[in-house]
């Protein structure tokens, strides 16, 4: 149930997302959560409830329930942070009260303008349009991010929204390669390109998004779910499991990491239960056939321009 990443550490295959949970649940649902058996956790400072994820971790150890090295904990630098990869990875540990994250990512490959530490800000120009900073390379704040490793901050260090062009660059420039991707990809949005090619240079590729958002990203985006297709509904039935169970499974089998996000006891537990049972091959064909390459998280909303376009 876990993978071993090019930095030599291992990665739990599952692990749960907490972005969108809502701040008085998060202690609940991760306490919950380490109960069912999950161990990875993916966080970041954008998603504003990292002291809330130190209280529960804190809880975790002190109660016993786990100890320190049975997890694996991931943040992330926010854009406008780049410039101050140090103190905002310091400022992520200090929230979370550890004393060393087993991965940092670069959120995205987009420095923005710089506010406060942590701030996590976003800022727009006049024009209504994110702004941007242009003199900040990604091999530059890459250059930061090795530096947490050598500091002992950081156990592992990637990347995440990282197309094949941009994964190439970083693996030129990088001393320590990156050992994670994260990226969208599920049945809607599979990019078997950017897959195969982050699996055959070692960058294991984490799959955010695993569920392709379903009605969180329906209510903030307007994109349809997989969780809804017929196909994916006539395999639950076949395997007696759920729509978003074979969505996990089918990401667990192509080799990708999962991290999907539940708010809901019945459903962290649902989302666990993807190792007894294997889709068969011809239904792993049935969903690559599925691909609508759709991506359903759309940043584009709140930036005034889209970072792929
Ligand atoms: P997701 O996990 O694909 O989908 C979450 C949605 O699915 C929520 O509406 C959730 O609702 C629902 N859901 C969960 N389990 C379900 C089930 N068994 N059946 C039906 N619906 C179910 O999308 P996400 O939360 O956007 O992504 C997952 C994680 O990936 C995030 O939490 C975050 O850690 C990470 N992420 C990273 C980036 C990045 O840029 N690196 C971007 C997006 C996400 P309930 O909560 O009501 O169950």
């Amino acid at each position: 149930m876990a993978t071993t990443l090019n930095s030599g550490f291992t990665m739990p295959i599952i692990g749960l997302g907490v972005w969108r949970m809502e701040s008085q649940q998060v202690k609940d649902l991760i306490l919950n959560a380490i109960k069912i058996g999950y161990r990875h956790f993916d966080c970041a400072a954008k998603y504003k409830n990292e002291e809330e994820v130190g209280e529960a971790l804190k809880e975790a150890f002190n109660s016993g329930l786990v100890k320190r090295e049975d997890l694996f904990i991931t943040t992330k630098l926010w854009n406008s942070d780049h410039g101050h990869v140090v103190e905002a990875c310091k400022d992520s540990l200090r929230k979370l009260q550890l004393d060393y994250l087993d991965l940092y990512l670069v959120h995205f490959p987009v420095p923005t303008r710089h506010t406060a530490i942590g701030k996590t800000a976003s800022v727009l120009g006049e024009d209504g349009v994110l702004d941007i900073d242009t003199t900040i390379s990604l091999e530059t704040t890459w250059r930061a991010m090795e530096d947490l490793v050598s500091m002992g901050l950081v156990r592992s260090i990637g990347i995440s929204n990282y197309g094949v062009i941009m994964v190439r660059d970083c693996l030129a420039y990088s001393k320590i390669k990156p050992a994670v991707n994260q990226i969208e990809t599920h049945p809607y949005f599979q990019r078997d390109s950017l897959v195969k090619f982050c699996q055959k240079h070692g960058v294991c590729v984490t799959a955010h998004t695993p569920l392709g958002g379903a009605a969180a990203n329906t209510e903030l985006f307007g994109t349809v779910s997989c969780l809804d297709d017929q196909l994916l509904k006539g395999l639950a039935g076949k395997y007696k499991k759920t729509a978003a169970q074979i969505a996990l499974r089918w990401g667990i089998q192509r080799k990708t990491v999962v991290i999907p996000k539940s708010s809901k006891w019945e459903r962290l537990k649902e989302n666990f239960q993807v190792f007894d049972f294997e889709l068969s091959k011809e239904d792993m064909e049935l969903i690559g056939n599925m691909d609508k390459k759709y991506r359903t998280n759309q940043p584009a909303k709140f930036w005034g321009i889209d970072i792929y376009g």
